[in-house]
């Protein structure tokens, strides 16, 4: 059954990577929990060895394919154990001693460890934040370009076909973190990107309960490459957490609305109140990233940036929220907002909150944020 271009994102999602129906068999057929598969005689696909092929992970690839690609068979989705597996596998995959790559100096806390693991292969690295236009002026000899849009945890958000043409014009790869946009927000391989990568530990699974990642890009050579990757590495996923992530996509459209119409909702509370500056959220239309977004984005996602006046009213403000559980990670069905501040990682002020809204009642969780931070004090 073809659920390719001509549905909706709800359609596609509660179809995608659905196998063509077997009398008597599950609709979404169960984990497939081996290490090896019986293999008589000569070696031959698909299924041999667990590190190497798994059904379970077919499913899901094609679940994702269709998401992030709908309409491009040649689409390839390779899924790994995490989303730092799958942004490690197309860095440390591709990279040559004596390349050149940029990264976003305001991407996620941990690409400065792969920058150092870059940098002791002999890679150069070049790193210029994700808003303005410091990342086309850092193309020049650059061998693939790093994006983040919107970026974690200050939501800016950079424009990525502009960018992509850059790079290709200089014979540069370009590779985009989709974690926190999620394949319904936008989709990077049409905007010109040659990897799409994310973490499905966030929005795309929506449960808190697993950890996965993915790369899908159209370039056959390319996907060998992260391919074969894996095999060396051995980051899989468990069939397991392979089986839960593709139940879950049959709800990515539901819950993502419901999250991006809180967060907006929040954002629109928290404008202009007393207390709280900074405030980030590419949906609203006062936001520095909301032309930019506009034009790439079908959704704005489920995270919003704010800042205190200091760390004691963050403080204050997150033990007074009662719908709200104090976490890192984000695009949960429960929403949850940290003091980001505490893992000194990025570069941002004591009092910064991020928050990800979830799939609680609008107003309910609205009335939280702002009885939270009447409690807290914030002036
Ligand atoms: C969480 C995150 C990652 C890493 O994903 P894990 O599943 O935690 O390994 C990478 N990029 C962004 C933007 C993230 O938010």
């Amino acid at each position: 059954m073809s659920t390719r271009n001509t549905y909706g994102d709800g359609t596609r999602a509660v179809r995608a990577g659905i196998p063509e129906p077997v009398r008597n068999e599950p609709v979404l057929p169960g984990p497939a929990f081996a290490a090896h598969f019986h293999l008589p005689g000569e070696v031959a696909g698909p299924y041999t060895y667990g590190r190497d092929t798994n059904p379970t992970w077919t499913l899901l690839e094609r679940a994702i394919g269709e998401l992030e690609a709908p309409g491009h068979d040649d689409a390839d989705t390779v899924v790994f154990a995490s989303g730092m597996a799958a942004v490690s596998a197309v860095l440390l995959s591709g990279a040559r001693s004596g390349d050149t790559v940029v990264l976003p100096s305001d991407g996620y806390q941990a690409l400065p460890l792969l920058r150092e693991q870059l940098e002791a292969y002999g890679v150069r690295v070049r790193t210029a934040p994700t808003a303005g236009e410091a990342q086309l002026d850092a193309l020049d000899g650059a061998a693939l370009l790093w994006i983040e849009t919107p970026s974690n945890p200050g939501l800016d958000v950079c424009d990525v076909r502009r960018l992509a043409e850059a790079a290709h014009e200089r014979g540069c790869l370009v590779a985009v973190d989709n974690t926190l946009a999620t394949p319904l927000g936008q989709r990077p391989l049409e905007l010109g990107a040659d990897f799409s990568v994310a973490s499905g530990t966030k929005g795309l699974t929506g449960h808190g309960d697993l950890l996965l990642g993915y790369v899908t890009c159209r370039d056959p050579e390319l996907a060998a490459r992260v391919r074969r990757w894996r095999k060396v590495v051995g980051a899989i996923p468990g069939p397991m957490e392979a089986w839960l992530a593709h139940r879950s996509i049959a709800t990515i459209q539901l819950r993502l609305q419901r999250q991006w119409a809180n967060a907006l909702a929040v954002s629109e509370a928290l404008d202009g109140r007393d207390g709280v500056s900074g405030l980030r959220y590419p949906g609203l239309p006062s936001d520095p990233s909301h032309k930019v977004a506009a034009r790439q984005m079908w959704g704005y996602g489920g995270v919003v940036s704010f800042t205190l006046p200091d760390r004691a009213a963050a403080e204050r403000f997150l033990t007074a929220l009662r719908l709200v559980e104090d976490a890192t990670s984000f695009g949960g069905v429960r929403s949850t907002a940290e003091r980001r501040g505490r893992w000194g990682g990025d570069a941002v002020p004591e009092g910064f909150i991020r928050f990800s809204a979830g799939v609680e009642d609008t107003e309910d969780l609205v009335a939280d944020v702002l009885r939270a931070l009447d409690a807290a004090g914030a002036r």
